[in-house]
């Protein structure tokens, strides 16, 4: 019943994707596709209830906390979704390349059912990329259209969190071009300078981790 859409969506005389079924309710696979439609973008998926349930990340997954990624969430796909890989044709839905980016399984934290139908899920990745902790949370879109359709895909602060790339690559960037002889608080001109933005660097991650990091 939950596949009608998906189903309703798509021609499969003419695209490769599986028709699929609804499978056992207690499967915990997830996955992300990189679908090159139109707009580039990477379907998230997570099993429950016997579907794939799925949310539409333009940006992807970041692993800095700091960094909310915006999720759609789009109709469920079956479970045997998670394996495709291929060509949808032109003019068909989601026309365009789909390529597996990450797969796995996926723990809640929480009671899942319950969490998915208030809009504020926590589960753990175990992944092949993603790991750790992480949560969906809807929130009100700016298009009434897409209220209930709107969700953050978010890191949640642990081990594997990390700042954004640009930060983290500024950041290392800076220490190995300290000479091995140099404090870098005792000296001037751009070594201060590397001194400081390191500093806040490690403020910002410290202050931040235990007041989100436990109740959460
Ligand atoms: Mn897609």
């Amino acid at each position: 019943m939950s596949l009608d859409e998906y189903h309703r969506k798509r021609n499969f005389a003419v695209t490769p994707e599986p028709r699929g079924g609804e499978g056992r309710r207690d499967g915990r696979s997830f996955v992300v596709q990189k679908h090159a439609a139109s707009r580039l973008h990477y379907d998230f998926r997570l099993e429950l209830e016997g579907v794939l349930k799925s949310w539409s990340v333009p940006k992807g997954p970041s692993f800095d906390p700091q960094v909310k990624r915006l999720a759609m969430a789009t109709e469920d796909h079956p479970v045997d979704y998670g394996a495709f890989e291929g060509i949808i044709p032109k003019g068909e839905y989601g026309g365009g390349t789909v390529m597996l980016w990450d797969r796995g399984t996926w723990e809640p934290i929480g009671d899942p059912h319950q969490e998915y139908r208030t809009g504020n899920l926590k589960f753990e990745l175990h992944g092949e990329k993603l790991r750790g902790r992480w949560a969906l949370v809807r929130i009100r879109g700016k298009d009434r259209r897409d209220s209930d359709r709107t969700w953050l895909l978010i890191k949640e602060r642990d081990d594997l969190a990390r700042a954004s790339a640009s930060k983290a690559a500024s950041f290392f960037h800076q220490r190995v071009r300290w000479p091995a002889s140099a404090c870098p608080r005792s000296s001037s001109g751009p070594n201060q300078k590397a001194s400081t933005s390191s500093k806040s660097f490690t403020a910002v991650h410290s202050t931040a981790s235990p007041t989100r990091g436990r109740n959460t």
